[in-house]
């Protein structure tokens, strides 16, 4: 069950987000229609309630909606937008401008920036499409002050003094709540995608440390950190005879060996030493200046020991032993990053000459 998060693709994870989201939409129209009854009910003639009535059936359908599909959900998105814009109609004709119904449009235009549309479909016919939206709101708008205020309707439930205060109140509290719940909605929904990009962009897939493109950025941030007085440090670790290992047991066992010593390293480090993967087989550590050299090196020391004598289980349940070299460099006053990893380079280089699993530091 654990696994089952890890493999769901992007489209699916969306949608669960997206379903559990509109959940609570849902439920919120939905409530808000419910108190709304009460109102209604209690003004007479009830014409009001009546058309309540229908919209609190739509809201109840539409909890079988969201839980279908993405698509389903932004057609749904649509139908609560005609929803409310056609309970909105009736409300403003039947109790008049006074009330203030009419401002839900005004809420309604924090909905029309939204991308309801599959992504297939171009920035350009988005923006058309939240053009054309926001006209129909304002004419809308336009269109029920006008008739309200020169045409003779037959239903007219004009409320009194004290109702019509209550109502206009209740209006503009719900557009301040509609506004507001629809941007900490979108803004939610846009902060999940951006922690999803990052992921992707900053994170190895396979072993899940962070790949050459954050390690730059740590690595920049460090040697900004660093003065005469102390620096950052950086060791660079090969695996030995990686190779071997995929030739012999399949490259699907060199994944494993790669998995197991990522963890490896993520275990055995501690906060202020942050590992990545550089290339292939190859990863970087960056140890912050408050860590003193000597315990860096020792720290290293300990983990070429432990996966030296780590038993890693490929497929098939086989049983092999790996070893890995290690080549350091620590941080001079000037010395820029491409200069360090050089450094640690060729002492990586020098461990692989003299007989591999060791560490050089000079
Ligand atoms: P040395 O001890 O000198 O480092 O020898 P080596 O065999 O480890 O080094 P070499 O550079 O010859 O080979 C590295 C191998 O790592 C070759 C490449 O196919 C393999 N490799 C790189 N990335 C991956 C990966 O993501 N998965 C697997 N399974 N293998 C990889
Ligand atoms: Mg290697
Ligand atoms: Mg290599």
């Amino acid at each position: 069950m654990e696994n089952d998060s890890k493999e769901k693709t992007f489209e699916e994870k969306t949608f669960e987000q997206s379903k559990k989201q509109y959940m609570r939409i849902n439920t919120l129209l939905l409530v808000i229609h419910i108190f709304l009854s009460i109102p209604y009910i209690l003004l007479s003639p009830d014409h009001m309630a009546i058309v309540n009535v229908f919209s609190i059936l739509f809201y109840i359908i539409g909890y079988m909606f969201i839980k279908k599909s993405l698509n389903a959900i932004i057609i749904y998105t649509y139908l609560i937008l005609l929803e409310i814009l056609i309970h909105d109609v009736f409300c403003v004709l039947i109790f008049g401008w006074q009330c203030g119904f009419q401002l839900w449009l005004i809420s309604l235009v924090a909905t029309y920036i939204k991308d309801y549309i599959t992504p297939g479909i171009s920035q350009k016919v988005r923006n058309i499409i939240s053009a054309v939206m926001i006209l129909l709101g304002f004419l809308t708008f336009t269109a029920l002050y006008l008739i309200t205020k020169y045409v003779n309707l037959p239903v007219e439930d004009h409320p009194s003094e004290s109702v019509t205060s209550f109502f206009m109140i209740m209006n503009s509290f719900i557009t301040f709540l509609g506004i507001g719940a629809f941007t900490r909605i979108y803004t939610t929904q846009m902060e999940y995608r951006y922690s999803e990009l990052h992921q992707q962009a900053d994170f190895d897939q396979l072993t899940e440390l962070g790949n050459r493109y954050y390690m730059n950025d740590v690595l920049t941030e460090k040697e900004k950190d660093s003065n005469s007085d102390s620096g950052y440090s950086v060791a660079m670790v090969d695996i030995d005879h990686f190779k071997m290992v995929n030739d012999n047991y399949g490259h699907h066992s060199g994944d494993i060996v790669l998995r197991d010593i990522a963890d490896i390293l993520s275990r055995n480090l501690p906060e202020n030493i942050k590992p990545g993967r550089w290339g292939g087989e190859e990863f970087l550590l960056v140890a912050d200046k408050d860590i003193a050299f000597n315990e860096f090196i020792e720290i290293l020391e300990n983990l070429r020991k432990i996966i030296s004598s780590h038993e890693f289980i490929l497929e098939n349940n086989k049983k092999i032993n790996c070893t890995i070299s290690i080549g350091v460099a620590k941080y001079r006053s000037g010395l820029s990053i491409e200069e360090m990893i050089k450094v640690a380079d060729n002492n990586l280089y020098k461990a692989k000459n003299t007989g591999r699993n060791q560490l050089i530091s000079e």
